[in-house]
């Protein structure tokens, strides 16, 4: 499989955040997000085998724990990545995987937590999200709507009430979408959407969902990669 980087660092989002956990980022993305953060994944990588990729979630994890599968968007290269995943779960990692759910989730195996990012409106790829894949969303998955404007906020509500998904998954997540290119100072300033904003509207509207910084951002310069 073609992959951009392995690293270890703190998880920073999802209801996983804040834990160590080892990244496997897999090359390319059919997506272009207005503010996507990982667009050094759409080119380039390099060629590891399945066996190569475990070895080197060992070596940095060795004791087991959480490992996310992420892109890029990891089931572009589903023939490879889903014995990848299965292969971790084996081996006892808690494995996530990080997707846009525009591509089948079916082969995903049902230990693997998958953790959705449906598009919104503003992400200039709204309307991506192939619909069938909310019936392979179980109570240990999440989705996560990244917002950068009060349509998108609508957007998720709607979404997220329509589809009933807090009953069906464990956690809906509102997280601000970062300004693309920010670098330097790590504060709320560098969101598209304030995220005083997202929470005032939240507690107005009762939403079922929790409000997610990304947490790395707020520890690391936001430009810096392999964090
Ligand atoms: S799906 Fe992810 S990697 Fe692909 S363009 Fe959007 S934010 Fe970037």
């Amino acid at each position: 499989m073609q992959i951009t980087e392995i690293y270890k660092s703190l998880q920073g989002e999802s209801t996983y955040a804040g834990l160590l956990c080892v990244f496997v980022r897999l090359m390319g993305c059919n997506l272009r997000c207005a503010w996507c953060d990982s667009e050094y994944t759409f080119t380039g990588g390099h060629k590891m085998s399945l066996e190569a990729v475990v070895a080197e979630v060992q070596k940095l994890s060795p004791d087991g724990g959480l490992v996310e599968i992420t892109g890029g968007e990891p089931m572009l290269q589903e023939r490879e990545v889903v014995p990848l995943m299965q292969s971790l779960v084996d081996a006892n990692y808690t494995v996530l995987i990080e997707t846009s759910g525009e591509r089948p989730l079916e082969k995903v195996p049902q230990e693997v937590i998958k953790i959705v990012d449906v598009k919104c409106p503003a992400s200039g790829e709204g309307g991506t999200f192939r619909m069938e894949n909310i019936a392979t969303l179980n109570r240990r998955d999440e989705i996560k709507f990244v917002l950068s404007t009060r349509a998108d906020y609508e957007f998720a509500c709607n979404f997220t009430c329509e589809h009933d998904l807090a009953s069906k998954i464990n956690a809906v997540i509102f997280s601000p979408a970062f300004r693309k290119n920010a670098t330097g100072r790590r504060d709320a300033d560098q969101c598209l959407l304030n995220p005083q904003d997202l929470a005032e509207w939240m507690l107005a509207d009762n939403i079922p969902a929790r409000l997610g910084l990304q947490l790395h951002k707020f520890i690391w310069d936001p430009a810096l990669k392999g964090v």
